[in-house]
């Protein structure tokens, strides 16, 4: 085959790598070719450079693996944007270094209406819970509030206390908290969104999490520079997605105004992923509210921008004792935690979403909350028919021996975040294994069983909950480790990690026609690794980075 004319040529080859297509029919090849926007040929480096016209950019891949973008199936793109520009908490162990870390944040941020924290571990100072006067210690003049890895719990000094209303505490939804000490007050650690709201609407940051807190818009409107600022938090936080190989995002918080500061980003410039932002529907809402979540997914069905999905919190997390358990905590035998939501108003909400051809994603963290809404998802079949709904269930820390195979009967996505384990990656095993219990641990974080039990997996970061890197991930999913010996193995392959960001995110969006997999006809988002993956120790994969991620044919990011 010869082809010259530069209407034939193609816009950009990759060649020299190790391409994993994750297409079983023609898994390995050496070479990409790409025009207008889509993947034209796979094959041999012969054969690519076939494609090559005077004006083809080649880009050498120079042995590396070359895989389909990245498919971040859960993951907060407004929040984790935001959040690159806090104080970064993590690996922070002991009151001096804590101490040090937030006067030197403090003394770059002379002009900050709240000093904010991010990625503090529960046991940052051992055994001892941080409390207001540890951080009044710290600084007791300026505002400061910190928040856990996973976003469910903070802590505030006195003045951010005072100065959100909430020092003498303040009546909360189910689920929420702000704990009083026995002298009265609020004693600085604050449960979930509602307790801890107050404090962060100080930082002048509260657009940028309301997709998450309330699911409702900015009001009043913001102002054209406040758009504006908006827009720059999305770009930091698309580059930031870009940077690491990414190129679809499924985000899990919502709401219009997202949709339309990514809109006006695409009118712009154009953006650097493909990007899914759902309706959040929370407790307080009343059904009919849900033609906002229709309207979103008529308005905003393009390859780059779409919606159609419903996001819920059912339950909170274990470290606070707010997932919802269907038997007690190991260390808090008269507790199983309090649902967001009662089992009928959930099958309600179910039914009534599903009715209207949405897909759902619910956030369930104990096996209690996995049970309630794998029962929504069977009445809202019983209800309106068996359809391809890929409904989802989203981080499943825990779950029941007869919960396992519902997955595959309903065809529900386990969607999992290797990170999350305690002891994975960055989040200790204390307190989270002894409330979880040994009882509980073979079916904690379940990823093998599920997969094995029929169920489609999709691992994500959660960003800014962990880190965003998904070969972060992938090393955690390969190298998982049993808390005890007796405990299964829930350890993934590479091939199966790859598989859990590439194509079965691909089919968590009902795109897997079109992406997740380097075909011909299929879009042109892949990344170049700067190494051979499968030639790579799993505790070296770390150092693999992404050197070029292409999305839409476009480079989006080159190291
Ligand atoms: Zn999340």
């Amino acid at each position: 085959m010869s082809v010259t004319g530069a209407g034939h040529s193609a816009d950009l080859i990759v060649i020299n790598g190790r391409v994993l297509t994750m297409d079983g029919g023609n898994p390995v090849a050496e070479a990409v070719a790409v025009k207008d926007g889509a993947i034209i040929a796979v094959g041999s480096r012969a054969a690519i450079e076939e494609l090559k016209g005077a004006a083809t950019q080649v880009i050498d891949a120079k042995g590396g693996s070359v895989l389909p973008g990245f498919i971040e199936a859960h993951m907060h793109l407004f929040s984790g944007g935001a959040e690159l520009a806090h104080l970064q908490l993590g690996g922070v162990h002991g009151f001096e270094a804590l101490q040090k870390a937030i006067r030197d944040y403090a003394s770059t941020k002379p002009e900050a209406k709240m000093l904010v924290g991010q990625g503090v571990d529960y046991t940052v100072l051992g055994d001892e819970r941080v409390t207001r006067h540890h951080l009044d210690q710290i600084l007791p003049d300026r505002p400061f509030c910190m928040a856990a890895p996973d976003h469910h719990t903070m802590w505030a000094n006195t003045k951010a206390l005072d100065m959100a209303g909430i020092l003498h505490g303040r009546a909360l939804g189910p689920g929420n908290e702000i704990v009083m000490g026995e002298d009265g007050l609020a004693a600085g650690e604050l449960r979930e969104g509602e307790a801890f709201g107050p404090v962060l609407d100080l930082a002048g940051e509260g657009r940028v999490r309301l997709g998450l807190a309330t699911g409702g818009e900015p009001d009043p409107m913001p102002s054209a520079a406040e758009r504006a600022a908006d827009r720059d938090i999305m770009r930091r936080g698309l580059a930031w997605c870009a940077r690491h190989g990414i190129t679809s995002i499924q985000n899990m918080d919502g709401n219009l105004y997202q949709l339309e500061l990514l809109a006006e980003i695409d009118a712009e410039e154009g953006l650097p992923c493909r990007v899914q932002i759902p309706f959040h529907y929370k407790n307080f809402m009343t059904l009919d509210m849900l033609d906002k979540a229709s309207v979103m997914a008529e308005r905003y069905n393009s390859e780059w921008l779409s919606s159609g999905m419903v996001k819920v919190f059912y339950d909170g997390v274990l470290d606070s004792w707010t997932a919802v358990m269907v038997e007690p905590y190991a260390d808090r035998p008269d507790w199983v935690g309090e649902p967001l939501f009662t089992p009928q108003q959930f099958i309600d909400l179910a039914v009534a979403v599903d009715r209207r051809g949405l897909q759902i994603a619910v956030h369930s963290i104990g096996d209690g909350a996995v049970r309630a809404v794998l029962d929504g998802y069977e009445a809202a079949q019983k209800a309106n028919g068996k359809r391809d709904s890929r409904h989802r269930i989203e981080h499943i820390e825990v779950t029941t021996t007869s919960d396992v195979p519902r997955f595959a009967e309903l065809g529900v996505i386990a969607s999992m975040q290797p990170p999350h384990p305690p002891g994975a990656m960055d989040f200790p095993l204390e307190p989270t294994v002894s409330r979880i219990g040994p009882a509980r641990w073979p079916l904690s974080y379940a990823w093998r069983t599920l997969k094995n039990a029929g169920a489609h997996v999709v691992f994500a970061s959660d960003w800014p909950v962990s880190p965003i890197d998904p070969i972060l991930g992938i090393q955690a999913a390969v190298m998982r480790k049993p808390w005890a010996d007796s405990d299964p193995d829930q350890s993934f392959s590479l091939q199966e990690s790859l598989a859990a960001y590439t194509v079965e995110g691909a089919y968590a969006e009902f795109a897997e026609h079109r992406k997740g997999t380097l075909k011909s006809g299929y879009m042109a988002d892949l990344v170049v690794l700067s190494a051979d993956i499968e030639k790579t120790a799993p505790a070296d994969l770390h150092k693999v980075r992404p050197v070029t991620t292409i999305c839409g044919g476009k480079i989006t990011y080159k190291a």
